[in-house]
């Protein structure tokens, strides 16, 4: 089979990796990159039969209607991951729209997306009319995340997409298979190791109660999948104070109750969805922003969503955001780290809050990642999904892998 790198070289965002066999094209992931505007990946002049998505988010989801402009692909994936990529999908829209930014795909090219996706359950396998067969394993980055495990005339390719092996916050491990001969595997976070999760999830809950106990508000700005959820748990299983959920965390919380095999404790997500109050309209939001509270709320970067709109009433105060993710840098939550002023929309303000960061992250660290490739033990490793990709792959020639960082557009035989 010839793989071809269409995306996430050298970078994170836009993941696309297409499979050529005989007589198939697949593709695997079909994502986008988020900057002042679209950037998809390499996807001229090429026709697919299908493409495997491995996880909702938009860096691996956001290009899949791009597809539809001059083909018409299967789209398989995860149970949870249609109504949640559908989500994002149709907020992108919305986004789109308020922001006078065009996506690179009409309206009825993204119907035609949600209308071709086909769920299959992990460790199902699903075989092509060539041979060429395929299944996912959960790869424990998000609800409904899976790793791609192909095989066509003998051959064995694994995609790990974004991974993690640890359980972390409301999501399952994640499994490798035993072998392959190429692996793709992400490299987030290939020089760097996360803090122990039982302990950071101990520091997290001491510092929201100071803040709490001052009779302050803690406001956490949260990705909408995974995180909202986890901590909705964090703070149900420790009852500090009231917990409100604002924005998509709140849908996609009940897309995510929808599917309890996918969680790692069903009875534990069911409390905290019992425990943690919706806010409903902006009244709710008013007269909770200063309550003694906690409130959880998107976007995880502060790239709009009602976060805003809780950093606007919270000015002076007496209250303390804490961020739980990665903040790319650009983004309003990399502008409140540097004490530069945050993007409001119709203006620009430095916020004065204090905040503190924690590194609650849903990938491999460097540890995971070194042990995923030592199990797996491939021919050829591929670094994608990454800011050092070059330096990973220098890296792990020294500890003896045939280790590559592609370039965009570049392809390989295996
Ligand atoms: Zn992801
Ligand atoms: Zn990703």
């Amino acid at each position: 089979m010839k793989i071809s790198f269409l995306g996430a070289c050298r970078e994170v965002g836009k993941s696309a990796f297409s499979v050529k066999t005989d007589n198939l094209r697949l593709l695997l992931d079909c994502g986008i990159k988020i900057h002042e505007d679209y950037e998809t990946p390499v996807l001229k002049n090429l026709s697919f039969d299908a493409c495997i998505l491995s996880h909702a988010h938009l860096d691996h989801s956001g290009s899949i209607p791009a597809l539809f402009k001059h083909n018409n692909p299967a789209v398989f994936s995860t149970f949870p991951t249609i109504p949640l990529v559908s989500l994002l999908l149709e907020d992108s829209v919305k986004i789109s729209t308020y922001n006078k930014v065009p996506l690179p795909y009409t309206r009825s090219e993204l119907n035609k997306a949600l209308r071709k996706m086909v769920a299959l359950a992990y460790e199902q396998e699903y075989q092509f009319f060539d041979g060429t067969k395929f299944s996912f394993l959960d790869a424990g980055h998000i609800p409904g995340s899976a790793g791609i495990a192909l095989e066509s005339k003998g051959k064995k390719l694994f995609y790990t997409g974004d991974f993690r092996l640890t359980k972390t916050g409301i999501s399952t491990p994640g499994k490798l298979p035993k072998e392959a001969d190429a692996l793709i595997i992400e490299s987030t976070y290939a020089f760097r190791e996360h803090p122990d999760r039982a302990k950071l999830e101990k520091d997290l809950v001491k510092k929201t109660k100071e803040i709490i106990d001052s009779g302050g508000t803690a406001l956490f700005p949260c990705f909408a999948i995974g995180r909202t959820q986890e901590m909705m748990e964090l703070f149900t299983k420790n009852k500090i104070a009231d917990v409100f959920v604002d924005g998509m965390g709140q849908r996609v919380s009940d897309i995510v109750s929808e599917f309890p095999s996918y969680v790692s404790d069903p009875e534990s997500f069911q409390d905290a969805l019992s425990f943690a109050r919706p806010v409903k309209d902006r009244d709710m939001r008013k007269r909770i922003a200063k309550s003694n509270s906690i409130i959880i709320t998107t976007a995880g970067m502060m790239d709009g969503g009602p976060v805003l709109s809780y950093l606007q009433q919270l000015k002076s105060e007496n209250a303390k955001v804490f961020l739980t993710g990665y903040q790319v840098e650009g983004t309003n939550g990399d502008k409140l780290v540097n004490h530069q002023p945050v993007n409001f929309g119709r203006y620009s303000e430095k916020v004065t809050l204090p905040f503190e960061h924690f590194d609650f992250s849903a990938h491999a660290g460097r540890k995971e990642l070194l042990k995923a490739i030592k199990q797996i033990n491939p021919s050829k490793v591929f670094l994608v999904h990454g800011d050092s990709c070059e330096e990973f792959a220098a890296d792990l020639k020294t500890q003896g892998f045939d280790a590559y960082a592609p370039a965009l557009g570049e392809s390989f035989d295996i």
